[in-house]
């Protein structure tokens, strides 16, 4: 079976993929500097798949040590995980983002072609269409980053794109993730958010565990079904088995593409508390408070694309991400420990 190089593997994504790869029956090699990860996650990974993951330590700015990894491992394809991802801290630290996001891209690329491997698939983001013009987003929107954590990931899809016009042994596959939650059935991997959480289902996951008194809403006289702001939720897992599928396109046809993994349905801040709420039997105090800088009303995706090129679509429906979510909250108030 084909090795496969996850990038930032102990991460949220990373490592649900890591578990739908192995149990699609693909080899996985992981590496991670755990600098917004738990070397935990390596333990619970072991516990869930029974061998132990195959593994280094590496910043994958760092060419030498990838270049010395490649040189130690056959790989197949990669997939590029490995970013900083927060809004707020990229409007703080642009530089750090373009030196990580850019950067990090740019050095796996060099050294996989130096290698001869040319097939990657990359985490974008729903992000890069800014304030669309219109509903469902389809892949041909007009594509406009408002900040920088969201130029990092367009100049990373240009950057494959122009690989793969230059030269067409390359193969890439851009993924834009809507709004990824949720956690592995097991209740043994999760989202682990380090400081407070900017996003609204680990801050709202928090509130119901009691570590947080209250969620603040950003918003109520949005122009949507109740005045709070919507996005298209999906749970990790199926975000998982998209890069799987995602894979299996790029080792069997030729050629770049750029997809939407979303489910096409959007819900708003109180549709996601109601149902949090119920999944976890516990209260959701909220407060309302004046909208967050740089936000948008609504954003959902056309999920057909995904559809036609990978045969792929996400299963699982908000009250599942919301029970998923509480039983890995639930089973580890404080993260991994
Ligand atoms: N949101 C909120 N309170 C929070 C965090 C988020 O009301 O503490 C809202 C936010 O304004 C948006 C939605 O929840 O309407 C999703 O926000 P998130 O940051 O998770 O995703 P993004 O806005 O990046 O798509």
């Amino acid at each position: 079976m084909p090795t496969i190089l996850l990038t930032g593997a102990t991460g949220y994504i990373a490592s649900h993929t890591w578990l739908s790869l192995l149990s699609s029956g693909f080899e996985v090699l992981g590496v991670d500097d755990f600098s917004n990860s738990s070397p935990l996650v390596l333990d619970r990974l072991r516990e869930l798949c029974g061998t132990r993951p195959v593994f280094e330590r590496l910043d994958v700015t760092d060419r030498v040590a990838m270049h010395a990894l490649f040189a130690r491992h056959r790989i197949d394809a990669v997939v590029h995980f490995a970013a900083f991802k927060a809004v707020g801290d990229s409007t703080a630290r642009p530089l750090a983002y373009y030196r990580n996001n850019v950067g990090g891209l740019l050095s796996v690329c060099d050294v996989m072609q130096a290698n001869g491997c040319k097939r990657i698939v990359f985490s974008s983001s729903a992000t890069v269409y800014g304030d669309p013009p219109s509903l469902p987003i389809r892949e041909d929107s007009p594509l406009a980053a408002t900040n920088p954590y969201g130029q990092t990931k367009l100049m990373g899809e240009t950057m494959l794109r122009d690989l793969g016009a230059a030269d067409a042994a390359w193969q890439t596959g851009c993924l834009r993730y809507f709004n990824p939650v949720g956690a592995h059935e097991s209740g043994r991997i999760g989202e682990d958010p380090r400081g407070t959480p900017n996003n609204l289902m680990p801050f709202v996951a928090q509130v119901a565990v009691g570590r947080r008194p209250h969620l603040s809403v950003f918003g109520r006289d949005w122009p949507t079904i109740d005045g709070t702001g919507v996005r298209d939720y999906i749970h990790v897992c199926d975000l998982a088995d998209g890069h799987v599928a995602a894979l299996r396109r790029l080792l069997d046809t030729a050629g770049c593409f750029t997809v939407n993994l979303g489910t096409g349905q959007g819900n708003s801040v109180l549709e996601v508390v109601n149902a949090y709420a119920r999944a976890s039997g516990r209260e959701v105090p909220v407060q309302f408070a004046p909208r967050r800088p740089g936000d948008i009303a609504a954003c959902y995706a056309d999920p057909l694309l995904a559809q036609q090129l990978l045969c792929w679509r996400a299963k699982h429906d908000l009250a599942r991400m919301c029970a998923d979510s509480w039983r890995w909250q639930s089973l580890n108030p404080e993260g991994f420990q």
